[in-house]
Order: C-alpha cells, then structure tokens, then sequence
C-alpha cells in the first residue's frame, strides 16, 4: 500500500477540528495513489506540472477539485483553464490577464491566489509586501476589470530551515499581510483563503491562521 492511510485520518481529523482545507499534494505520484486517497473521502489535489496535472486530470474522477501549486507560465495556462479549481501560484499581473483571457474561453471564472515572497531564499516566486499593495491598490481598477479571475487569498512558501523561530515568522508577517488587504474587496477580490503550510510545518501555519494546508509527503511518502 503506498499511501499512509493512518497519517492520513489522522490529519483530515486534525484539520478538520480547525477548519482548515487539506489539498493532498499528489506531484510525481501515480494516479493509483491518488486513487486510494480519493476512495478514503479525499477531493482536493495539489499538481507542480502542468502536463502531468492534464495527465492526471483526464485518467482520475472528474468531481476531484485540481489545486495548481506550482510556478504557472503565461503560455501554459490554457492547457489548465479548462478545469483548474484553484490557481495558488500567482505571481504577476501579466498572468492574471492571461488566466482571465484564457477563462474567458472557456466561459469560466477562474479562482487564484497571489503568491507572495515570504522566504529568505532568493529561488522562490511571489510578490513581495509592496508589490502586493501596489497590485491591490495602485492597479486596482485594472484587477478589477478582470472578470474572468477571482483573486480568494495569498499562499507562500516559508523558508526550507530547522530555524522554527524564522518559519513562524515569516508565517506570521503572511498572516499580517493577509489580514491588512482583506479589507480591500471588490466583485473578484475576496481574500478568505490562507494557503500556507506544508508536511513539514503545518501545524506552525495552522497556528499562525493557515486556512489551507498542502501536505505531500506525510500522505504519500518521500519523493525521490
Ligand atoms: C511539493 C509542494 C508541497 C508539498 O510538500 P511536502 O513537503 O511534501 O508536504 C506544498 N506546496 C508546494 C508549493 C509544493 O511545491
């Protein structure tokens, strides 16, 4: 049995007691693991790739909700648009546009998250604070005017470190961002999701108000 049905149950309870989403990150998996998470009550899946994403999507049940968690480029984001559930890794406007042309196609309004730079690692995508506020604020018409994209949160990515004292922090200063623009809605700007933890520091994020887990590993065992 390849997938940790014990880890799991005892999760999805954790979670659920806090109410907080878990999307199951399956990336590198086999749709037989994904499968058997899904036979257990499971719906949301978290997919880096894109072509594996439209691999899995197209072989596995269509009432599974596709999280898109990795780096997104602009060219490759029609082959998703079709049937995306959630979009976290936004992290221009230029791709918003692009996801709002591509929802449109398809007679959509397609759910994401902006990525924001909470690391101290330079490798990692997001806006940073300013960024962030200037994209609310200063370029808000122009969001606005996208009506085929639903700006639902943040997500970010705390440092890879042993340092608990730096990953609670930078949680934190995401939380205190999240909290400081949910003031700011409009028609396709409603920030109600906090994506932010992962297997292994989530029950940091939960305690920081996480409000959507991505747990790998601790469900599907170590990647290669
Ligand atoms: C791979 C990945 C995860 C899951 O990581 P685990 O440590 O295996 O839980 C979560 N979020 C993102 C953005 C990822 O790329």
């Amino acid at each position: 049995m390849a997938i940790d049905r014990q880890a799991y149950q005892q999760i999805a309870v954790e979670l659920q007691a806090n109410g907080v989403i878990l999307v199951a990150v399956s990336k590198t998996k086999p749709a037989s693991d994904i499968l058997e998470l899904y036979s257990l009550g499971q719906r949301d899946f978290g997919e880096n790739y894109v072509q594996e994403l439209v691999d899995k999507a197209a072989q596995l049940p269509k009432d599974i909700r596709w999280h898109f968690i990795g780096h997104l480029q602009s060219n490759k984001v029609k082959y998703i648009a079709p049937f995306v559930h959630l979009i976290h890794g936004v992290d221009s406007l230029k791709l918003l546009k692009e996801i709002n042309k591509q929802a449109a196609k398809h007679n959509r309004i397609i759910d994401v998250l902006l990525q924001v730079h909470i690391a101290q690692e330079e490798t990692k995508f997001g806006f940073d604070a300013y960024e962030l506020q200037e994209l609310l604020q200063t370029q808000s018409a122009e969001l606005q005017e996208l009506s085929g994209v639903r700006v639902c949160g943040l997500m970010g990515m705390a440092s890879f470190s042993d340092n608990t004292e730096l990953v609670r922090s930078e949680f934190h200063q995401l939380r205190s961002l999240f909290e400081q623009h949910r003031s700011r809605t409009a028609d396709n700007i409603q920030l109600t999701i906090l994506s932010m933890g992962m297997s292994g520091d989530y029950k940091m994020a939960i305690e920081e108000g996480s409000t959507l887990v991505r747990i790998g590993s601790l469900l599907f065992g170590s990647r290669n």
